[in-house]
């Protein structure tokens, strides 16, 4: 069966070669490969995730307030940094590399990951876990030869967000040279992880906004831009009226602030320039998210687990979606999630928004991730053309596409990633 937000096949066949689905079809054409038990499904794509902190058993503690978690994420991150070159590139590297294997087993294919120095495209190289022979019998899959199967992608693809932070100038300046001095290597299908570098300034609060939109002309500026925006009660009140916790945490810290600080509104203008994320966004007001809706370019990142683990006000999802917004879904980072499992975070997600229909759920984290990020093109959805990003569930018996998509988005079930399955060493 091929089972997807937009088509379902029973059975369903798909073809694969040099990692791109060449045929999609209820028959089966000189195809080698069938699974009599299984569930084919698009990978997932994770929009927001900083895999820096993908070593964490478990989340940082939310604290008091927002500015005290932040807090405490700068000091894990301080800690980590405070070691010879080596030893931070190893660990770094490690983080990174653990939270690609952790996402790509879980069936993700793509991940929009933000990214602080020190950071190399090659920290992304990819090995992948040993293809476990048990998984194919699991799925009742029976195989000619595994050539054309285990041509689909080996690694999972990663857009690298360079994070711009810098409340001083200088500061400021350091940054936007960083993220300019980092470079896309050659394209090689095959093994290139990285995708595309777009830019990251954190938040409204990390960065003296009126001096970076005036560097917006710099080449350090590339698509997509993903922001925090509108993500707690105390950015708010900072933003409003220069008090409350952020101010305080900005005293103990010997910060200094810029002079003006921007509103919300001025950052939806700077981000709408753009194709842009709008991270967590969890207390826009509806006219703002009115505002979004016309902004086709902009899109909105929810990160169900996090969102809960900070004990946000309700998500206002159902009015982002009435007001047209593009919302897409995201797993943030292991300091606020308990791991970066994308179909876990899409089962919360339907807990949370329980009118939400597991079509509708599987939409927001495949097709219209592929949009947002303008990737749509090579990823989303089981299509002639795409990348064969796929996954595979265990079919349960006379079960239908509606019942299948109905539990997995419900229930807590293994689905793995198709490349897990097959060798790819002599592809
Ligand atoms: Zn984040």
């Amino acid at each position: 069966m091929v089972a997807s937000h937009e088509q379902t096949l029973t059975p369903g066949y798909v073809s694969i070669r040099d990692g791109r689905i060449t045929r999609v079809a209820d028959t089966c054409e000189s195809c080698n490969l069938f699974f009599e038990q299984a569930a084919i499904l698009p990978s997932l794509i994770n929009a927001h995730t900083h895999l820096e902190f993908s070593d964490l058993e478990k989340p940082i503690a939310a604290g008091d307030s927002f500015p005290d978690w932040i807090g405490r994420v700068v000091a894990y991150r301080r800690q980590q940094l405070d070691a010879s070159t080596d030893v931070v590139d190893a660990r770094r590297r490690a983080a990174i590399q653990q939270g690609l294997r952790e996402s790509f087993k879980t069936g993700t294919g793509l991940l929009a990951d933000i990214v602080t120095p020190p950071w190399s495209p090659d920290y992304l190289q990819f090995a992948a876990d040993r293809p476990r022979a048990d998984l194919l019998e699991y799925f009742g899959g029976i195989l000619d030869q595994n050539k054309a199967a285990s041509a689909s992608p080996q690694h999972p693809l990663v857009i690298a967000l360079p994070e711009i932070i810098g409340m001083e100038r200088e500061r400021l300046k350091a940054s936007l040279d960083w993220a300019e001095g980092l470079n896309t290597p050659p394209p090689d299908e095959h093994k290139q992880v990285l995708k595309s570098l777009g830019i990251s300034p954190h938040s409204p609060y990390t960065i003296d906004f009126s001096t970076f939109t005036r560097a917006d002309q710099q080449p350090a500026i590339r698509e997509p831009v993903a922001m925090h925006l509108a993500e707690s009660v105390e950015e708010l009140q900072w933003l409003r009226e220069r008090r409350g916790p952020f101010a305080d945490a900005f005293q103990r810290l010997g910060v200094q602030p810029p002079d003006q600080l921007p509103s919300i509104q001025e950052c939806l203008q700077f981000l709408a320039k753009y194709r842009s994320l709008i991270v967590h966004g969890n207390y826009l007001t509806m006219e703002q998210m009115r505002w979004i809706g016309d902004h086709r370019n902009l899109s909105v990142v929810y990160c169900p687990r996090t969102h809960s683990y900070f004990g946000h006000a309700p998500y206002p999802l159902q009015e982002m979606q009435n007001s047209g917004i593009r919302v897409v879904l995201g797993t943030d980072s292991r300091a606020s999630s308990p791991d970066l499992n994308m179909w876990s975070e899409l089962r919360h997600l339907r807990k949370c928004q329980p009118w939400m229909s597991p079509n509708q759920a599987l939409k927001i984290a495949t097709t219209a991730s592929a949009d947002a990020l303008g990737c749509s093109a090579d990823v989303g959805c089981i299509a002639t053309g795409k990348l064969a990003f796929l996954s595979i569930a265990k079919l349960q018996p006379q079960e239908q596409p509606g019942e299948l998509l109905e539990r997995i988005s419900l229930e807590e079930t293994e689905i793995n990633n198709l490349a897990d399955l097959f060798d790819s060493s002599d592809s």
